[in-house]
Order: structure tokens, then C-alpha cells, then sequence
């Protein structure tokens, strides 16, 4: 396994930590102690350019650091690890690498199928930027493979993006499903693991060929860094030209340019080791929060995928570890949802999810704002809950009182 393109000089990882359990690959994959100082952590490589011993005489293959740096490759390494993946590549945002992803495989005329309920920015990418270059695209329920099916344009299709359990509704589909389909379309099955994170869910074993994440969320996992990545798994090859996709991406990564930077991808990588013991702290706590909602007499719908009242809870029992630590859920109406959002004092109103602090969000007029009037509107009256990682009690109390507070508004 290796992470890196051929531009992109790796360190030495021993074999046996590579093909060791998942937090002992998160801890040490990519972080070998620095062979100077003997640092048990990567130093944070702030640097552009690097000395050459003579004309073309690159120390370790370093030469810029928009094509490579050495606190991005350790990220980068432990990310393919982490994931099962030939490489990874670390951006300065989710959407950074998302819009990478898309131009280092579409041309004009290509075709893709996106979740209709997919993260709003990520049908914006696609419906107001790839589109003006050509670019075709189709909103399809990805949990009705029938559906996906019939969507498929024979010879144009060149992405399935999936994005399991999506944002903010968690609607859960069928990966090893889906990669059969795109297969057999010769496409690429792209997956958004920024929910499940690579400790709940494999998309690459179950057959996808690349992961994108937002780094911002769980991995980095302190709401204190923005970024990106794409992993691509073992031969996957560009659709129509047949070219291994992890060298057009490192190509791609470095042409366009819109890496991670030392200092974020070292805060990225300090996320990464804990996040085995994050998640499952998330995924407790959460559990929690949504058996007490659904108890909860003014809440109308809680949307869960541990829940075995959601409609694709038994796909993400066969392929999650576990559900997650989002919870979304549905009260009577909108001024409702927006007095909860407002009442909370422990959940914090904001946007983004994934840190250790527990956030409370009204998405129709916040994170999702931007799909308004589109097929990918949000239902007013939703709220949505990145559940963290404080005494459960506390945030139960939080939402009981804040329920409380709005039923009297
Ligand atoms: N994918 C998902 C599922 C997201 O929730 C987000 C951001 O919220 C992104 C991608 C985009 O990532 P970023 O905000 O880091 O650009």
C-alpha cells in the first residue's frame, strides 16, 4: 500500500503497522519519529521550497511544497490506511478536493448522478459550476437501485457520487450495491464517508473507487482546522481513457493546486489519532439522544440510522460498525425548529459537525440554504444535531429544556 503519487516522496512506514488494527494504524501510520530529532510526531513542515544538491538533486524528492510536503504526505499516508486506499490526497477543503475529483475525470459532455438529498454544497459544485463546463448531472434517490439504474446514461455516465448516510437527512444506500452498478456503466462509484468516517465504514472494500471526506468534520474532529481528501482505491482507472486515477489525481492535485497546508494538515493528522475513540464516543452519545427524541412528545420524527424505525437501517447495519454521531429530527413546524436551534446552551448553534463539541443547526435556512427551490430542499422543519462527545445526560437535559422553551414560545 502505498499514498503517494509518483511526485510525492513518502516516508517510511513499516510494512506491519500498515496491516495492523485501526487505531494503531491511525496513531503511527505516517508518523514514524523524525529521523533527526527523533519527534514522535511529524513536525509541521512551514516551508514552500526546499535545497537541491546540485541542479535536479532533490533531498527525499522535495521540490515545492504545492507538489509535495512531508507533514502532507504523513497525512496523506495515514489516510490511505486508514481508509484501505493505493493514495490519498489532502486539500484544503472538502469541497476543494470534490471539484479536483470532478475535473480530473469529466470532460465536456460526461454525465453524473448525485444523491438527491445529497450536501447542499456538493449539488452546488455540481449544478452551478460542472454544469457551465459541460457537464450534465441527475438527481436520483441512491436508495431506490432501480431508480439508479434506469438514471444511467449508457456511454455518459462517469460518476455514481454517493454520499452515505448524507446530510442532513442520513439517508443510508447500499454501497456494494451501487459499485456493481457503476461497473457494469464503466463509472466510477464515488463515496462521501465524511459521516461515517473511515473507522464506521470501508468504501472501498465494499467495491468504490475513490472516498472524498471533509477533513473539517470528524478526522480533524476539534472544529479547529477546514480541509479535504480524496483516497482512491488499489487499480481503480479513469473512465473512458483507462489511465490509473490515483496518478491523474496527484497530477490534478498539483496542477490545480488547492492543497493543505502544513499547519492544517498537521492539525488533521493529530485529529486522526483519536478518532477511533471519538466515534465511539459519538456514536454512544448519540444513540442515546435519539432513543430520548424519539420518546419525545413534541418531536414528530427522529432520523437515526441505529433506529430501526429508519427506512435503510438494516444497509447500514450491514455496512456501518456503527451509525454515527448525527442525529436529525422533525418537531411541528418551522418556528418550532428555529426556537430549539435558539434555546439550546450546551449544544451550540452553528454549522459544520464532527467536533468534540456538541452543535444544534437549523439546515433549511443554514447549511442548505443554498438548495432552496431545488429537488434537494430541506423540510423546514428539520433540525439537526452533531451529537459530541460531553456527559449524555447533560445534552439530554439541553434538549429537554429547549423543547420546552419552544413548546411555551
Ligand atoms: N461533504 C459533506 C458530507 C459535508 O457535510 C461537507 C461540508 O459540510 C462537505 C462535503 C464539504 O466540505 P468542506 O466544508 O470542508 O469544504
Amino acid at each position: 500500500m502505498t499514498s503517494q503519487s509518483s511526485n510525492q516522496p513518502r516516508s517510511q512506514a513499516s510494512p506491519d503497522v500498515e496491516k495492523a488494527g485501526f487505531s494503531t494504524r491511525a496513531i503511527h501510520v505516517g508518523s514514524d519519529p523524525d529521523p533527526t530529532t527523533g519527534a514522535v510526531v511529524p513536525p509541521i513542515y512551514q516551508v514552500s521550497t526546499y535545497a537541491q544538491d546540485g541542479v535536479g538533486g532533490l533531498r527525499g524528492g522535495y521540490e515545492y511544497s504545492r507538489s509535495a510536503n512531508p507533514t502532507r504526505n504523513a497525512l496523506q499516508e495515514c489516510l490511505a490506511a486508514l481508509e484501505g486506499g493505493q493514495a490519498a490526497f489532502a486539500f484544503a477543503s472538502g469541497l476543494a478536493a470534490e471539484d479536483t475529483l470532478l475535473r480530473t475525470v469529466l470532460v465536456p459532455g460526461d454525465h453524473l448522478l448525485l444523491p438527491d438529498d445529497a450536501y447542499g454544497g456538493t449539488f452546488r459544485l455540481v449544478d452551478k459550476v460542472a454544469t457551465r463546463w459541460g457537464v450534465e448531472h441527475t438527481p436520483v434517490n441512491l436508495s431506490d437501485l432501480a431508480a439508479v439504474r434506469a438514471a444511467v446514461q449508457p456511454g455518459r455516465t462517469r460518476v455514481i457520487w454517493c454520499e452515505t448516510p448524507t446530510n442532513p437527512l442520513l439517508g443510508v444506500s447500499d454501497i456494494a450495491a451501487l459499485a456493481a452498478i457503476a461497473r457494469e456503466a464503466g463509472a466510477l462509484l464515488v463515496v462521501d464517508n465524511t459521516f461515517a468516517t473511515p473507522y464506521l465504514q470501508s468504501p472501498l472494500a465494499l467495491g468504490a473507487d475513490v472516498v472524498v471526506h471533509s477533513t473539517t468534520k470528524y478526522c480533524g474532529g476539534h472544529s479547529d482546522v477546514v480541509g479535504g481528501a480524496l483516497v482512491v482505491g488499489e487499480g481503480s482507472t479513469v473512465p473512458g481513457t483507462g489511465e490509473p486515477l490515483a496518478d491523474r489525481v496527484g497530477f490534478h492535485q498539483n496542477a490545480l493546486g488547492a492543497v493543505a497546508g502544513p499547519f492544517d494538515a498537521w492539525l488533521t493528522l493529530r485529529g486522526l489519532k483519536t478518532l477511533a475513540v471519538r466515534m465511539d464516543r459519538h456514536c454512544d452519545n448519540a444513540e442515546v439522544v435519539a432513543a430520548h427524541l424519539a420518546a419525545h412528545p413534541q418531536v414528530t420524527e427522529v432520523i437515526y440510522p441505529g433506529l430501526a424505525s429508519h427506512p435503510d437501517h438494516a444497509v447500514a447495519a450491514r455496512q456501518m460498525r456503527r451509525f454515527g454521531g448525527m442525529v436529525s429530527f422533525r418537531v411541528a413546524d418551522e418556528a418550532t425548529a428555529l426556537a430549539v436551534c435558539a434555546a439550546t446552551k450546551v449544544f451550540i448553534l452553528a454549522e459544520s459537525l464532527g467536533g468534540i463539541e456538541s452543535l444544534v443547526e437549523h439546515p433549511a435556512r443554514m447549511t442548505h440554504a443554498s438548495v432552496a427551490g431545488s429537488a434537494l430542499e430541506v423540510p423546514a422543519d428539520l433540525v439537526r444535531l452533531s451529537v459530541g462527545i460531553e456527559d449524555v445526560d447533560d445534552l439530554v437535559a439541553d434538549l429537554d429544556a429547549a423543547l420546552e422553551q419552544a413548546a411555551g414560545a
